[in-house]
């Protein structure tokens, strides 16, 4: 949920989570005083779940995963047709 920028003219700026389609223009302060929501981007991802992600995606992209030894067990085989007429199908 994005989160906004207000300003009340007593306390200053503070931040609200609103969701975009409910965001107020104004928005009750902590002193009781209306704070004008000010001019800014919403800020979409402070951390949380979407930088861990990053995070991996960028830990991934550095030191990728290495194996020492080909890996043991029967593999799922291609599947083919029965059908005789896709064996006269052109070939790639
Ligand atoms: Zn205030």
């Amino acid at each position: 949920m994005p989160v906004y920028r207000f300003h009340c003219a007593d306390c200053g700026r503070f931040d609200a989570t609103f969701s975009m389609s409910d965001v107020p223009d104004h928005t009750p302060c902590s002193c009781g005083a209306y704070a004008r929501r000010g001019i800014s981007s919403p800020a979409l991802s402070r951390g949380g779940r979407a930088m861990a992600l990053m995070d991996a995606t960028k830990s991934t992209a550095d030191t990728p995963a290495v194996v020492d030894r080909v890996p043991t067990g029967s593999r799922p085989g291609t599947p083919t047709s029965a059908n005789p007429l896709h064996a006269k199908l052109p070939r790639p």
